[in-house]
C-alpha cells in the first residue's frame, strides 16, 4: 500500500523523475520535528512549474532531510484567472489575514501600496510572502502568488498595465456594484483602501486611468480586509480567465 502524504510544502527546486531535493532548515525541521516524519515517509512537493510531485523521505541527516521524487500526482495546471489585488497594509493580524485568505482565492499577485491614510508604513514582505507559501500549501494551490515589495498609489498607477483593469472598491458610492461590473475576461486587479480609506483626491486620481472601474461592495462599511475577501470570492467566481 502506498503511504498517505503527510505534508505538502512549496519547493524551489526543479522536480522531476529520478529527482531529490534537499529541504532547508526551516522545512527540514518541520517535517522532522513538529510532524516528526521519519525515513520512508511520504510528503507532496510544488514548485509553482512542475506540477505536484510525490516524494519519499530518503535521509534525515544533520545536513538535512533527503526527499526523492517518486512521481508526478498534478501536472502544473494552467494559470487560473488573472487576478491582481493591490492593497494598503493595515495592522498585523489582519493584514496576514488578507495574505492568506487572498491566496486561498486564487489571486496571482499581492501588491502592497502606500495610501495617504495609510497607517502601518513599514511591511516585511518576506513574512508575508512566508504566509502565502504557507497558505498555498495548505490550500492544495501548485503555485504561491508574488507578494511585491510595497510602492506608493502614484507609483502604482504611473506603471500600471495598459491591458489590466482595475477593479476600485469605494464605499459611500454610488458606483456599480462589482458584481455587475466584473463580467469578462483578460488581466484584471482590485485596490482597496486602508483602514481610513482613500482620500477624495486619491480617488479623483485614481478615476482619470482608463483601466479604472470604480465599484462598491454594497451599503456597509466593510473593514479593509473584508472588502479585499469579498471582493476576491465575487471576481475569482466570475472572471473567465
Ligand atoms: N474608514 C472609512 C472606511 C474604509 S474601509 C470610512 O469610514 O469611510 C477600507 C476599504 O475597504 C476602503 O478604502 C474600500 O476600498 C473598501 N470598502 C469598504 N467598504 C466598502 C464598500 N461598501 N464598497 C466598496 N469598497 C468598500
Amino acid at each position: 500500500m502506498i503511504d498517505a502524504i503527510k505534508a505538502r510544502l512549496y519547493v524551489t527546486d526543479a522536480l522531476g523523475a529520478g529527482g531529490s531535493v534537499m529541504l532547508a532548515d526551516d522545512q527540514a525541521h518541520y517535517l522532522r520535528h513538529v510532524l516528526r516524519l521519519e525515513a520512508g515517509q511520504a510528503v507532496a512537493l510544488f514548485n509553482g512549474r512542475d506540477g505536484e510531485w510525490r516524494a519519499v523521505i530518503a535521509e534525515t541527516g544533520k545536513k538535512g532531510v533527503r526527499l526523492d521524487l517518486a512521481a508526478q500526482l498534478r501536472p502544473q495546471p494552467a494559470a487560473a484567472a488573472d487576478i491582481w489585488l493591490c492593497f494598503a497594509p493595515i495592522k498585523q493580524g489582519r493584514i496576514e489575514m488578507i495574505v492568506e485568505k487572498a491566496t486561498e482565492l486564487g489571486t496571482a499577485r499581492l501588491l502592497l501600496v502606500i495610501t495617504r491614510r495609510t497607517q502601518m508604513q513599514k511591511v516585511n514582505v518576506e513574512r508575508l510572502a512566508a504566509h502565502a507559501r504557507e497558505a498555498a500549501e495548505q490550500c492544495e494551490r501548485l503555485d504561491v502568488p508574488e507578494v511585491a515589495q510595497a510602492v506608493t498609489l502614484e507609483k502604482l498607477l504611473q506603471d500600471w498595465p495598459q491591458d489590466r483593469r482595475l477593479f476600485v472598491c469605494a464605499e459611500r458610492s454610488d458606483a456599480p456594484s462589482l458584481l455587475a461590473a466584473a463580467r469578462g475576461d483578460g488581466p484584471c486587479a482590485l485596490l482597496v483602501g486602508p483602514e481610513g480609506g482613500f482620500a477624495p483626491e486619491e480617488l479623483q486620481q485614481i478615476a482619470i486611468l482608463p483601466q479604472v472601474v470604480t465599484v462598491s461592495l454594497g451599503p456597509r462599511i466593510l473593514r479593509a480586509e473584508t472588502a479585499a475577501i469579498a471582493a476576491l470570492a465575487i471576481l475569482q467566481s466570475v472572471r473567465l480567465n
